[in-house]
């Protein structure tokens, strides 16, 4: 056997798994190395905190002097803890998190030192973020980047740095990071639906946002991903022939979860634990080695920020563990993918879910507003939040015949199209006090029993209604939540805002009574966003016929689904509800593309570095042994050798024509890849996604034709049933 993949495979047998010390009970020691509001009354004074708490509540400003105030007490608590150094956490648009520690150590002369940490180290740096993408942004405006605290997010202890979450900006205000739009979406939609809201409850001031992911992955045993530089440089295998079992008999969905990965998952537990991300739920998903993570949901910026953190964690326990964690959607071919559901939906300060039918009719006409105009903002803007989790990774789910398919549509269950379709022929204008008697009553009133049964689930669905939240399950395992939270929350507030304008014009105009209003504008907006509505199976070429018989978008790959993003209609929305300028969307744009042409450039190469220095050599060695042996027989029975060695001569010539056509497809490929770097943007991004990426099955498919051909003892790169059933 090939002494890498030997020795990966030896490694990985005599792997035991490691001890975990029992940590005692979780709620005991859950948020340890946060900063939160427990350990902000223990340390700040009395008007330190409520400034704290006020700027999370209302977003008002932090004084000066009472920064400094928070920054003593934070650097208490974090030395008490035995922290060293502190960092502005933050989400560059490379989607993963960015630090640069600090020690808290100061000289103050006589040569001795202390710790030091005040006010203006908390509330803004300037990191040297020159290497960071920025779209252009820097170079129009010749503005320098910084970093400032985001109060909302509490700072916490990550082995032994403070981290302190913040947005980084230019300092023309433009913003360089995932944070800052996403806080500025949640803002708008917390305006929008606040003041809707108030048709219902005068008591609601604030309505937050809130996110539930779930988190998707594969283990894959380091020594075994070692041995293989696609897994290694792209995050997925590039090839590889499909093992003899792969996961047909469902054995592996919620099966027992094998010891050495239940060791590294409490290992990661315990580390979420410490760092208040309030993880819940695991199982194995449906391919083998594949894993969930699921944490109770949050207000979702913070969500966001404890999705970043823990991808961020599970590197690093993996590596304890001597596991590497794959978030690439589709790591395998031919078996399940992985995804992150975003659970999402909106809640009032009052303690309302506003997506969970209440006990009274006056809630559940609030619970149907909200419910109406998600799908109608879902309706209107498919596009966008088809380009909301657009990347060349999740290309292979959604365009792909994965769950779910790269058109967009909402499933709410049968039952609650019932009510639509009921509510669809109310009466325009003033209603009889019989019909109100019976919305009230026989519709509206019925919402919260038949939602408690309403057991009809759709997997097949990329936006479903799940019974108290909406459940955007086409987001990537890769992704960073912000760009979709942001998207979602951007265009909820738009339809919340539009919404309150149409009711209040009827209620003025056409001297219409309240619930009146919204009983017409919501019969206007069911009717208005049917098409979006889809009970069916997703997965069909029904369904993509009947969607473009609808006119729904069918985006599949990236560089055709990010220009969405810069519509006329994407940029007026954005700049509309203060999200982001037109620079800002147009920079996002030009760096998506920017990210999408390197991950195919990056692929290409590997892929040709290891079908011309792996699988060729490989595969000439084995045809010399052929060739070797057909000599020896030659030698043996003289003229009727042929006879003996049909099958190796056989061999040989197919070997020897695969090998021609990788070397033919290869040499395509690099070619195709010249001159896709010759152009730039959209151009660039549509070569390499239609001439570039069209070579790498055609290369695969003979690489993995000899993989199968090829004496197992030579082959060097860990096979698929290695890296799928060791563990
Ligand atoms: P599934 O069957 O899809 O696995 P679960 O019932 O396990 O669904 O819930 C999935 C996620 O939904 C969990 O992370 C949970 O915290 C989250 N969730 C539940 N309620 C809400 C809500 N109101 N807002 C956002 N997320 C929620
Ligand atoms: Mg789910």
């Amino acid at each position: 056997m090939s002494t890498i993949r030997f020795n990966a495979l030896k490694e990985t047998m005599n792997r035991k798994p490691l001890e975990i010390k029992n940590g005692g009970r979780k709620s005991e020691y859950f948020g340890e190395n946060v900063f939160n509001e427990y350990a902000m009354r223990q340390y700040m004074t009395k008007d330190a905190y409520k400034s704290v708490m006020d700027a999370i509540e209302y977003g008002t400003k932090i004084e000066r002097g009472i920064a400094d105030q928070v920054a003593a007490a934070m650097k208490d608590w974090a030395l008490s803890k035995d922290a060293t150094h502190y960092t502005h956490w933050f989400q560059p648009l490379t989607g993963a998190t960015a630090e640069k520690h600090d020690a808290f150590f100061e000289t103050i002369g006589n040569g001795r030192a202390m710790e030091k940490f005040g006010g203006g180290e908390l509330v803004q740096q300037e990191p040297d973020a020159s290497s960071f993408p920025n779209g252009g942004i820097r170079n129009t405006f010749e503005a320098r980047g910084y970093t400032a605290w985001d109060p909302t997010s509490p700072a916490f202890i990550y082995g032994t740095t403070l981290c302190i979450p913040t947005v980084f900006v230019a300092y023309t205000g433009e913003a360089l990071d995932n944070k800052a739009p996403l806080l500025r979406a949640l803002q708008a939609v917390d305006h929008a639906a606040t003041a809707v809201c108030k048709y219902f409850d005068k008591n609601v001031t604030k309505v937050n946002a809130s996110l539930g992911w779930e988190q998707e992955y594969f283990l894959i045993d380091a020594a075994l991903a070692i041995s293989r530089p696609d897994i290694n440089l792209t995050g997925r295998t590039l090839l590889g022939h499909s093992p003899a079992k792969g996961q047909q008999l469902d054995d592996h969905y919620f099966g027992s979860i094998p010891n050495r990965v239940m060791s590294y998952m409490r290992d990661l537990e315990q580390e979420c634990m410490l760092l208040g991300i309030p993880v819940k739920t695991r199982h194995n998903e449906v391919a083998p080695n594949q894993y969930e993570l699921a944490p109770i949901f949050e207000e979702a910026n913070l969500a966001v920020d404890h999705n970043s953190l823990l991808m961020d964690v599970m590197e690093k326990i993996a590596e304890r563990h001597h596991f590497r964690v794959l978030f690439h959607e589709k790591p395998f071919a031919g078996i399940n993918g992985s995804g992150k559901h975003n659970n999402w939906s909106l809640a009032t300060n009052t303690g309302v879910n506003l997506l969970s039918p209440g006990k009274t009719p006056m809630k559940n006409l609030q619970f149907l507003t909200f419910f109406v105009n998600t799908i109608k903002a879902v309706h209107d803007y498919e596009e966008l939040i088809r380009a909301s989790i657009a990347s060349a990774s999740n290309d292979h789910r959604l365009g792909a015949n994965e769950a779910p398919p790269a058109i967009m549509s909402v499933f709410i269950g049968s039952q609650l199209s019932e009510v639509l379709d009921e509510l669809e022929n109310v009466t325009k204008g003033k209603l009889s006090p019989e019909e109100k008697t019976d919305l009230k009553l026989n519709i509206v009133g019925k919402i919260p029993e038949i939602l408690l049964d309403n057991t009809d689930r759709n997997r097949t669905s990329p936006f479903a209604f799940t019974g108290n939240k909406f459940e955007f399950r086409a987001v990537g395992s890769w992704a960073n939540c912000a760009g979709p939270m942001t998207t979602l929350n951007t265009i909820i507030a738009k339809q919340l805002k539009d919404f309150k304008i149409e009711v209040d014009k009827l209620v003025e105009t056409k001297k219409l009574k309240k619930d009146e209003a919204v009983f017409n504008v919501l019969r206007e907006y069911i009717k208005a966003s049917k098409k979006i509505r889809f009970e069916g199976n997703g997965y069909g070429e029904a369904w993509e016929k009947e969607a473009k018989r609808r006119g729904l978008s069918n985006n599949k790959t990236t560089p055709e689904a990010l220009k969405a993003k810069i519509s006329k209609n994407a940029i007026a929305l954005f700049e509309e509800m203060g999200v982001m300028s037109k620079v800002e969307v147009e920079a996002r744009h030009e760096i998506e593309l920017e990210e999408y042409i390197l991950r195919i450039q990056i692929e290409g190469r590997v892929l040709g570095d290891i079908a011309r220095n792996h699988v060729i050599p490989t595969a000439v060695r084995y045809q010399n042994t052929l060739i070797e042996n057909v000599s020896g027989l030659k030698n043996i029975f003289g003229t009727s050798f042929k006879v003996h060695a049909k099958e190796q001569i056989d061999l040989i010539e197919k070997i020897s024509a695969h090998i021609a056509e990788i070397n033919s497809k290869v040499e395509a490929m690099t070619n195709e890849r010249r001159k896709a770097n010759k152009l730039v943007g959209q151009k660039s991004a549509d070569a390499y996604c239609n001439n570039v990426k069209s070579y790498f099955e055609e290369i695969r498919y003979h690489c993995d034709k000899l993989e199968m051909m090829v004496d197992d003892e030579l082959w060097p790169l860990a096979k698929y049933r290695e890296l799928l059933f060791t563990r």
